[in-house]
């Protein structure tokens, strides 16, 4: 008789070759037929480039390089290239893009969000046509990386009103001075997008400051038990000199920086249903496979029930994320779409990870069986991109008209 240990085959987060699988209400029929040809190109990428690395890295907390050429091939940025003739692409298109890419790993999500949406998206909100035309070429390309700094040790939730960084005018420079804290990508950035007080009218102001610039540092973040294939790091700007031409023109205070976080909140979102059917996939999986009692796990209705609240959450929170799509297109929504959105999806992706975790029982504290990394990274963006509780109070402050974040 064999003493070897059968146990069932780690699921992976890829149930069948559909664009969305666990999409039970079919919101990609929403999608054109080119744009479901480009999401189907980017889940071809990220199955089989992204989804049997990513345990490795995340164990080792290294991001694979390599992708960036990967992505530079997939051509999703391209549009940004001013000299591009390609349209925007549509905001439903944008997010489900987020979806599939959180769908295969959340660092990898992360690291793509921060070059194209928080980076890249800071260029395109706020820097000149002149601006727009040096730095956004090589970045749609991937040829130079982004990051974003507008965290600081002090200031997370309150960085708008306690960002400490100081920006003083000295002829045709900027003099910078201040710390930021958990700047992703930003070990390896060839451009960070810096937000700055400036010292004479108060105001913040945007800057990018070009990799290897004297009196800037990054130093790795170590020892995260989330996303640790993101590489975060904490700045330090001392005396740092940057020209005029490289502060953003359109960036005069921080509601230019909140009309980036605004457009990057709901783009986290889209990343927390990513996760969510992720998990989702992962349980149904498992549950068909693993055999307790003579039969299926699957076959319990107390597991049956998990399954169905987790399917639940995801359709709901699909939804959602379709209509602030929507009202995005239009040109319609404001800063408390995103938040609520933020801060009801992320909710139900922290229900649903725990509970795919529950149902895989001991295995869902292991590596290999997928979840487990999930879990420790759902935490993260449950609090990155205004946690839970700041993004409640953007919505409360905006149904009652009575600000409570103090
Ligand atoms: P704090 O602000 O110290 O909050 C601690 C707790 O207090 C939270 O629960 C918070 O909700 C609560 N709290 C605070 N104020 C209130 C209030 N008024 N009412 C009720 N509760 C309150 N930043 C960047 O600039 N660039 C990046 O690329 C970036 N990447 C990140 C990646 C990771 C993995 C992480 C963890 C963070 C990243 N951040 C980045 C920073 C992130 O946006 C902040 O961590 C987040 O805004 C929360 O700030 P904090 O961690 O300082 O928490």
């Amino acid at each position: 008789m064999s003493l070897a240990v059968t146990l069932p085959a780690p699921p992976g987060p890829y149930l069948d070759s559909g664009l969305l699988p666990g999409d039970f209400y079919s919101y990609q029929d929403l999608l054109s037929a080119p744009e479901r040809e480009v999401v189907g190109r980017l889940r071809d990428f990220l199955r089989t480039e992204v989804a049997p690395i990513v345990n490795d890295h995340w164990a080792r907390a290294e991001f694979p390089f390599q992708l960036f050429e990967g992505f530079a091939k997939l051509e999703l940025l391209t549009w940004a290239d001013p000299q591009s003739a390609e349209p925007k692409p549509s905001n439903l298109l944008q997010g489900i893009m987020a979806l599939e890419l959180a769908h295969a790993d959340p660092s990898i999500a992360t690291g793509f969000g921060v070059h194209s949406g928080l980076a890249m998206g800071s260029i395109l909100a706020c820097a000149d046509e002149e601006q727009q035309r040096r730095w956004l070429p090589a970045m749609s390309r991937w040829e130079q990386i982004g990051a974003f700094g507008l965290t600081e040790p002090h200031g997370g939730s309150d960085v708008a009103g306690g960002l400490e960084t100081t920006a003083r005018r000295d002829g045709d420079e900027w003099v910078l001075n201040g710390a930021k804290r958990w700047i992703g990508n930003a070990t390896f950035a060839d451009l960070v997008v810096v937000w700055a007080r400036d010292v004479d009218t108060n105001h913040v102001l945007g800057f990018v400051v070009e990799g290897g610039t004297p009196g800037y540092s990054a130093t790795k973040i170590e020892d995260k038990d989330a996303l640790r294939i993101v590489q975060n790091a904490d700045i330090v700007l001392e005396d740092c000199r940057v020209p005029e031409a490289n502060r953003l023109q359109h960036a005069n205070s921080f509601k230019d920086t909140a009309r980036v976080l605004r457009s990057t909140r709901s783009g986290v979102a889209w990343s927390a249903v990513g996760v969510m059917l992720a998990a989702y996939e992962i349980a149904l999986q498992y549950a068909k496979e693993r055999e307790q009692f003579g039969r299926p796990i699957g076959q319990f209705q107390l597991v049956q029930d998990l399954l169905v609240k987790m399917l639940g959450n995801a359709t709901a929170s699909l939804g959602m994320m379709v209509r602030l799509a929507q009202l995005q297109d239009a040109g319609v929504y404001k800063d408390e779409h995103s938040a609520l959105a933020k801060a009801y999806t992320t909710v139900r992706m922290r229900e649903n990870v725990g509970w795919a975790r529950e149902l895989l029982g001991g295995n869902g504290i292991v590596l290999d069986y997928n979840i487990a990394r999930f879990v420790a990274d759902a935490e993260a963006i449950y609090s990155y991109e205004g946690t839970r509780e700041i993004n409640t109070l953007i919505v409360g402050r905006a149904v009652t008209g009575l600000g409570a974040f103090v």
